[in-house]
């Protein structure tokens, strides 16, 4: 059985799509409708989504279309696949490379992210990147969310996983016995933290540019 090498999806391939093209967009026409902030309308709905991650509801706090509904906002939409050369500025430097070859190495690949299915898949599909992963694993069908690390139950053997939030991608790898790699645009990390989080987090590797993947999976890949 081949290993699975799995990636976080937003700002570790790509800067958050459905937040940049979909949700702040509506946001702000939610904002200007109520003439409120952007900010304190977000601060809002941020701070019911955490209020449901505390209460150990951690698949529900990523379901924004329940969430802004009982914030009392319209409808939020699911959003449409877009024309990929909207998205195209959103993927970090060297994905696409990377991704293509990792393809070639024996190796089964995986998207594993937080955001809901409906919320991800029309970006993935924009990309072609559903025919880069064999499997994309969201909480509204898993059950799950990142760091639990049932998260991980459909794609082990797991040989890696490569992430950009210390306190979901990283701890999860290790709570699910694989190695943890910290790429991607990394930022402060605030909201949603498990209260059993170790109070120091280490990746295995922290890689600076996506063109060195590929030869590092093969050097692991030799390891196992
Ligand atoms: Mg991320």
């Amino acid at each position: 059985m081949k290993p699975w090498v799995t990636f976080d999806l937003d700002n570790t391939l790509i800067r958050s799509p459905f937040a940049y093209l979909h949700f702040l967009p509506w946001l702000k026409d939610q904002a200007q409708k109520r003439n409120l902030g952007d900010d304190q309308l977000w601060e809002r709905i941020r701070g019911h989504a955490e209020r449901k991650w505390r209460r150990g509801d951690w698949v529900a706090s990523f379901d924004w279309a329940t969430i802004v509904q009982e914030s009392g906002l319209d409808v939020l939409p699911d959003p449409m696949q877009p024309r990929a050369v909207n998205l195209r500025p959103l993927v970090l430097p060297h994905v696409d490379r990377m991704l293509r070859e990792l393809r070639r190495l024996p190796v089964s690949l995986a998207l594993v992210t937080n955001g809901f299915y409906a919320y991800q898949a029309p970006y993935v599909r924009a990309l072609g990147w559903d025919y880069v992963f064999d499997a994309i694993i969201t909480p509204d069908r898993s059950g799950y969310a990142k760091p639990h690390p049932l998260t991980f139950a459909e794609v082990t053997p797991g040989l890696v996983h490569v992430g950009d939030r210390l306190t979901h991608d990283v701890l999860v790898a290790h709570r699910a016995g694989r190695l943890a790699i910290r790429a991607g645009h990394r930022s402060p990390e605030r909201d949603r933290i498990d209260p059993l989080s170790p109070t120091r987090i280490h990746p295995d590797l922290t890689v600076e540019d996506y063109r060195q993947l590929p030869a590092i999976i093969e050097y692991l890949l030799r390891r196992v």
